[in-house]
């Protein structure tokens, strides 16, 4: 900012609503009310001197866009803003979040525990990746059994990884309590915030150490682009800069202005799709067609008073089995009309996903038994529809159960 400006700051202690509309943004001296969109690979300098005292890191400035760019730098200071974070580098994919952090923290010989029940590709990044390319190890251990976990971290580790609630059974960990255990083994705890965003849930206020995004879902919101970012705290700020500016998993500036624009409307979105989510998962329940439905905030789930206690709302992500099995499940999506049919979630769409053949279906037949992912299991992601709507679709699919056999 130049001194042309008016300043435009947030004070610290807005709300997050605040902070979702206003917080971080980079502002050029063309006095511009929305951020501009900084679409420049390199950046010039007035003199050779600034440029030698820009690249000694003596001036602050914009080098090249690899590393750092105005358009990325909002994008990452308004996350960190949300997060509570002194330090948020944003990154291509969520997946490249979860390697930067490997790049920049682990060694070979590093010993990782995480959760078993995390996203397919993490899980394929820990079980297989890191493994066989790196030299690091890892051990999975059920989410929600706090002792396995306290066995698992006595062996020492450098990592502690989990993502809760859980995808798609929404099984959740008790973050304070799993956090402490991490601390006093002096290991550091990671959360993929994902699916709850800061909006539903603040990682590091419950003890965490590192949160990382895919903000290709919510933080877009509308199912556009792809990208990522790792937060954590200032003391790791120059190694997690140096790693992108040696291995380049760099965000795309457009992408970073989409989800800018993502951002703002983040906490309307959030709170939407969870309202319409308890609403059906309250009604699936009352379905004949319907065996078991996974929410947290039905007042039948094992886990409503953890989920009261350190969420804010339930997500949106509602799962339940049909009666019968596979054929069943598919016929109840496949008669459904306005629900489509993609794993994608924290969209503007609602979509419906069969886990144990399309995301889950990597997964070895004990370990899908083992986690509950069975033949019969229906995903929902609840977008922004009007709940009417979506409850009239789900019937559909549901009606279509009654005139088979
Ligand atoms: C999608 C997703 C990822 C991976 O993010 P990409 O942006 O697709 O690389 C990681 N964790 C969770 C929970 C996800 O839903």
């Amino acid at each position: 900012m130049t001194d042309k400006t008016r300043p435009r700051s947030v004070p610290d202690n807005s709300d997050g609503r605040t902070k979702a509309v206003r917080a971080g943004s980079v502002w050029s001296d063309l006095q511009e009310h929305a951020e501009l969109l900084a679409v420049s690979s390199s950046y010039a300098f007035n003199s050779a001197e600034e440029a030698a005292r820009t690249f000694s890191g003596e001036r602050e400035g914009y080098v090249y866009s690899r590393y750092t760019n105005p358009s990325v730098r909002s994008f990452e200071q308004r996350l960190a803003a949300l997060e509570g974070a002194d330090c948020c580098v944003a990154t291509s994919s969520g997946m490249s979040a979860l390697l930067l952090l490997a790049l920049a923290v682990l060694k070979p010989g590093d010993r990782v525990v995480s959760s078993a029940e995390v996203f397919g590709t993490t899980h394929a990044m820990l079980g297989s990746y890191l493994p066989q390319r790196l030299g690091i190890e890892c051990e999975f251990v059920p989410l929600t059994q706090p002792q396995r976990w306290e066995k698992a971290l006595a062996s020492g580790a450098r990592l502690a990884l989990l993502e809760t609630p859980s995808n798609p059974l929404l099984k959740q960990a008790d973050l304070a309590e799993i956090a402490a255990l991490c601390r006093s083994q002096g290991t550091e705890l990671v959360v993929d915030n994902t699916l709850p965003t800061p909006v539903q849930l603040q990682p590091f206020a419950l003890g965490a150490d590192w949160v990382w995004h895919s903000a290709t879902k919510w933080l877009d919101g509308q199912g556009r682009c792809v990208g990522g970012a790792l937060l954590g705290r200032a003391e790791y700020e120059s190694d997690l800069r140096e790693a992108m500016r040696v291995c380049g998993l760099s965000m795309s500036p457009f992408n970073a202005w989409v989800f800018l624009k993502g951002m703002e409307t983040l906490h309307l979105r959030v709170e939407q799709a969870s309202r319409t989510a308890r609403q059906l998962a309250v009604w699936l329940q009352q379905q004949p067609q319907v065996e078991a439905v996974f929410y947290p905030g039905l007042e039948s789930d094992p886990q409503r008073e953890l989920a009261a206690k350190q969420m804010d709302g339930c997500g949106s992500i509602v799962s339940f089995c049909v009666r019968g099995g596979q054929q069943q499940a598919w016929r109840c999506m496949d008669a459904t009309q306005l629900f489509s049919i993609t794993p994608n979630l924290g969209d503007s769409r609602s979509t419906l996903t069969h886990p144990a053949t399309t995301t889950h279906r990597g997964l070895s037949d004990a370990d899908k038994e083992a986690q509950g992912i069975g033949p019969n299991l229906v995903r929902l992601a609840v977008g922004l529809e009007a709940p009417s709507d979506l409850r009239a679709d789900l019937q559909r699919g549901l009606s279509a159960l009654e005139h088979q056999s």
